[in-house]
C-alpha cells in the first residue's frame, strides 16, 4: 500500500459514501457457532500408502477453508489422480470434500463422497465466506517453503476459479472490504512473511490507503481492496447440486479407523474430513478455533465489509453478518449470549462512528 497517503489530510470531512449497518438487538435474526480446523504448520496436502489404498489429505484450512478451496482441491487431486484408474471416495462433505469432489469428476472419474455429516451440518455452513486465506496457519516465520508455495498455489487458483463463479447460484459476487483503524497502518502488520505479502497482493485488486475525506468512518485510518464473498449455504448447495449431476453419490458413513478407510472398495481416498482428521488419523496438530457469528436483518443496501480490530462485518443476502470470535482450543458448540452483546455493542460502536448520511 502507498505510505505517503497514511498521513491524514486536513479536508473537511463530507457526508458518507456508503450505508450504514443499523446495530441492534432486535434486528438479531440468529447466532451460530463453528470451529475452524486449525492446524498451527498450516493445511495438510499429503500423500499417504494405507495398505493397499492410496490416501490424499487435504484437511486443516483453519479460518480460509472457503478461500483455499478449489486451490487446495487442485494440489490434492494432483497428487493422487496421476496413474489411478477405477472409482474414487472422498472423505467429508464440507467445501474442501465437495470441490475436491467435483475436481476428480472434472478429470473423469466416478466418486462417492463418504461423510458423518452433510450440510447444512458443517463447518463449512457456518463460515463468513469472505475471499481471504486468514488464520491458515499460526507464524509464517515458522512455516516451511513448500507449504509457503502450496499456499500461494492455492490461493491464486482458487481466486480465478471463484471468479467464473459470480453468479448468484453459488452465492459469489464481489465485495468491497474496508479495513478501519485508529492508528496508523504499518507495513507488513502481524508475523506474514514478504514473500507471503507479495504474493498475496495481487489477489487484492484496488488495495489502498483512504484520505481522510474518503473514510467513510470518523477513525483514523481507513483502507480498501476489492475481494469476493462466497455466501456458504448458497455456495455448498449448488456444489451438491452440480456433484450429483455429475452422477456423484452420498453415503451417509463416519469412518472411525484408518483400517476402515483401507477397506472401502475405492483405492483412492480423498481424507477432506477437517476437524475429523485429529481423530480419524490422529493427527495430534489439529485444533478447533471456535468462532460465533450473529445475523442481523438483512440490508440489501449494504454491500461491502468493514474490519475494525477483532470485529468484522460481511454483508451478505442471508443477513448481516458480525464476527470476531477466536478461541483456540475451544470446542463448544453453545453460542454464548454474553459474546453475542459485547459483539453487538463494539458493532453498534463501529457504525455508530459513520460519516452521517
Ligand atoms: C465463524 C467462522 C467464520 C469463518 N469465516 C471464513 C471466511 O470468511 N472465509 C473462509 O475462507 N473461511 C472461513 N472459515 C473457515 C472455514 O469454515 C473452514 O476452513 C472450512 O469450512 C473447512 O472446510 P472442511 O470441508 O475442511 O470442514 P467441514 O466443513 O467441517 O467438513 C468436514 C466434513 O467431514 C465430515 N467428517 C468429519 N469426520 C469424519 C469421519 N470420521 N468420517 C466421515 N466424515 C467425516 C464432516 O461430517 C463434514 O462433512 C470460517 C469458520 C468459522 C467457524
Amino acid at each position: 500500500m502507498n505510505q505517503a497517503a497514511l498521513a491524514p489530510v486536513n479536508l473537511p470531512e463530507n457526508a458518507c459514501h456508503i450505508p450504514p449497518v443499523h446495530v441492534s438487538e432486535d434486528r438479531v435474526i440468529r447466532s451460530v457457532v463453528g470451529l475452524r480446523p486449525h492446524r498451527p504448520s498450516g493445511f495438510r496436502i499429503e500423500r499417504e500408502q494405507v495398505g493397499d489404498t492410496v490416501v490424499v489429505h487435504n484437511y486443516g484450512h483453519g479460518g480460509g477453508g472457503i478461500t483455499l478451496s478449489w486451490g487446495t482441491a487442485k494440489l490434492a487431486t494432483d497428487l493422487g489422480l496421476q496413474g489411478h484408474t477405477g472409482p474414487v471416495a472422498v472423505l467429508g462433505c464440507g467445501v474442501i470434500g465437495l470441490t475436491t469432489a467435483r475436481m476428480v469428476q472434472d478429470a473423469g472419474f466416478p466418486v462417492t463422497i463418504y461423510t458423518k455429516a452433510m450440510p447444512p451440518d458443517t463447518t463449512s455452513n457456518i463460515a463468513g465466506g469472505q475471499w481471504y486465506p486468514a488464520m491458515v496457519y499460526d507464524d509464517a516465520d515458522k512455516v516451511t517453503a513448500s507449504f509457503t508455495d502450496q499456499f500461494l498455489a492455492a490461493a491464486k487458483f482458487a481466486y480465478e476459479r471463484y471468479q467464473i463463479m459470480t453468479d448468484p447460484r453459488y452465492g459469489v459476487r464481489w465485495m468491497r472490504n474496508y479495513s478501519i483503524s485508529r492508528t496508523p497502518f504499518q507495513p507488513n502488520r502481524g508475523s506474514d512473511r514478504p514473500r507471503i505479502v507479495s504474493g498475496l497482493d495481487p489477489l487484492l485488486p484496488e488495495r489502498h490507503l483512504l484520505r481522510q475525506e474518503e473514510n467513510p468512518f470518523r477513525i483514523g485510518y481507513a483502507s480498501q481492496y476489492d475481494g469476493m464473498i462466497m455466501e456458504p449455504p448458497l455456495l455448498l448447495n449448488a456444489l451438491i447440486t452440480d456433484f450429483r449431476i455429475a452422477g456423484g453419490k452420498v453415503v451417509g458413513r463416519e469412518l472411525k479407523s484408518p483400517a476402515e478407510v483401507q477397506s472401502l472398495k475405492e483405492k483412492l481416498v480423498f481424507n477432506c474430513t477437517g476437524l475429523g482428521a485429529k481423530a480419524l488419523f490422529d493427527d495430534k496438530e489439529m485444533i478447533p478455533v471456535r468462532g460465533q457469528l450473529t445475523f442481523l436483518l438483512p440490508q440489501p443496501e449494504v454491500t461491502y465489509a468493514a474490519l475494525f480490530e477483532d470485529i468484522y462485518m460481511f454483508s451478505r443476502r442471508d443477513g448481516i453478518l458480525l464476527g470476531g470470535t477466536h478461541q483456540a482450543g475451544n470446542w463448544s458448540l453453545e453460542v454464548d449470549q454474553a459474546t453475542v452483546k459485547e459483539k453487538l455493542a463494539a458493532h453498534a460502536e463501529l457504525f455508530r462512528s459513520m460519516k452521517p448520511c
